[in-house]
């Protein structure tokens, strides 16, 4: 990380947030909270890094090789709301498309594609998806987390 937990705390603390929005280290969190949870003064570190990535994409203050990061979480997530569980090729088909179209790069959208028929070899790669058979429990759990009740 270019900047640890306590320096980006101190950043927001003295108004500095630009520099806090900037740093790398807001995207190298993996939210495992443990700063969160040892934290002398109660601090939830992690909640105000989570904060610090979700502003900085919003004020396009994010670097082009975090923006990946961003959209390959969101079509995740996409994914995961609409079927239930994972469709591989759905999601490798969202995030190098709206990827692309972020990126204009056309090494992006062709980056991985020789790794796939050996994924599909060692059977890591599924070109038919699975969807959970009660859809509507994985919408309403995305609702309520929507809504802040988890
Ligand atoms: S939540 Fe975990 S990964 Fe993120 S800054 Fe804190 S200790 Fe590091």
């Amino acid at each position: 990380m270019d900047k640890v937990p306590n320096q980006l705390i101190r950043m927001v603390q003295l108004g500095d947030v630009d520099s806090a929005l900037k740093a790398e280290a807001i995207w190298q969190c993996v939210s495992c909270e443990t700063c969160t949870t040892r934290c002398p003064k109660s601090v939830d570190c992690a909640g105000i890094i989570d904060a610090l990535r979700q502003v900085s994409y919003e004020r396009g203050m994010t670097s082009k090789r975090q923006v990946a990061v961003v959209l390959f979480q969101k079509a995740f997530l996409d994914n995961v709301r609409r079927n239930g569980r994972l469709n591989e090729i759905e999601l490798t088909l969202q995030f190098k498309l709206e990827g692309f179209a972020a990126m204009r790069r056309l090494s992006f959208l062709l980056k991985d594609a020789a790794l796939a028929p050996q994924l599909q070899k060692r059977q890591k790669f599924h070109l038919i998806g699975e969807k959970v058979r009660d859809r509507e429990i994985v919408h309403r759990i995305f609702e309520r987390c929507m809504d802040g009740q988890v």
